[in-house]
């Protein structure tokens, strides 16, 4: 893992006469791509089939973003090197960085636990400062300092608020193709509307509301839609789960009668199989759309196709 993150950055190829719009991560490359249309060159930074919490950018990101318009990132802590990115930037850009989780109303950290019924976030961090020795790529790749969690993308409701922002930001840059982009952005946003409804609709209907997934990339799902999430790991996919994680997590699989334990493609599989096999129930794909594999990219997968498969999987789940 930590060999591909460092080997991996897109190669960015500016495009004159458009606007250039670099991502930091895959939903940020969908909205951009929908609402933008003909009129816009998008670059995502992080390749396909790569963690973004693993991720951080090297110089060459930085001269290619330095010659874009807009760079769109997450923000609420997910990119922990943004900071640092925004010094290096090249004097001369134009470029505009846009946090396109703004106006989203964010779940702090620590709620997020007692919510998904973790009591012990001191646990969690001093397990990430043990881990720092072995994962410093995941250690600059994701900070949550602020213990707010960064996963907004995941959510119908938020994603139509991001929807916005990247709407908004690429009027301002190119405000001759107005009407353009806000009608692109229409269909987009009808889209994620209807698949609100859908997740509102049918959610409200299953007999169970918790789930055990990877990592807690699900609080906006959860909080959103009346689920209960509880992680294996923490709030970054890497984290070692303690072995009183795995035990309270074999109890509420008992307790709540689960029959499912999600897994995400990004990254090993290999915990949930074993908490599976321990609790004698199988595993599933809950996708938290940090990224695409290749095969999912080269099968045409998308934000909308692969949360209309997450809602069928949560439903088997929560039957
Ligand atoms: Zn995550």
């Amino acid at each position: 893992m930590l060999t591909t993150a460092c080997g991996n950055s897109a190669a960015v190829q500016i495009e004159e006469g458009k606007v250039n719009v670099v991502t930091s991560f895959y939903p940020l490359y969908y909205m951009a791509k929908e609402i933008g249309g003909e009129h816009v060159n998008v670059v995502n930074l992080i390749p396909s089939g790569v963690e973004p919490h693993d991720w951080t950018p090297k110089s060459v990101d930085l001269q290619n973003v330095s010659k874009a318009q807009i760079m769109l990132y997450q923000g609420a802590g997910f990119e922990g090197w943004i900071e640092d990115f925004k010094n290096g930037l090249d004097n001369n850009s134009k470029v505009k960085l846009i946090e396109a989780s703004k106006g989203v109303t964010l779940i702090e950290g620590t709620h997020a636990e007692e919510e998904s019924g973790h009591g012990h976030e001191h646990g969690h961090e001093a397990g990430h400062n043990e881990e720092s020795g072995h994962h410093h790529e995941n250690e600059e790749g994701h900070s949550h300092e602020g213990g707010i969690d960064p996963h907004t993308w995941v959510s119908p409701k938020s994603a139509i608020v991001m929807a916005e922002n990247v709407k908004q930001a690429l009027i301002d840059a190119d405000s001759s193709n107005k009407a353009y982009y806000e009608e692109r952005h229409k269909q987009l946003h009808d889209k994620l509307v209807a698949l609100d409804k859908q997740y509102a609709d049918s959610i409200k209907q299953t007999s169970k509301k918790d789930i055990i997934v990877s990592h807690h990339a699900f609080g906006y799902l959860a909080r959103d839609y009346g689920i209960h999430q509880h992680a294996i790991m923490g709030i970054a996919p890497n984290a070692e789960p303690r072995a009183q994680d795995i035990l309270r997590l074999t109890k509420l699989v008992e307790e709540k009668q689960i029959k499912y334990i999600f897994f995400e493609e990004l990254v090993s599989d290999t915990l949930a199989k074993t908490l599976a096999s321990e609790a004698n129930v199988e595993t599933l794909v809950l996708n938290p759309l940090e990224g695409l594999t290749k095969e999912q990219e080269a099968a045409g997968e998308n934000y909308l196709t692969l949360m209309e498969r997450n809602l069928q999987h949560l439903l088997k789940a929560l039957q």
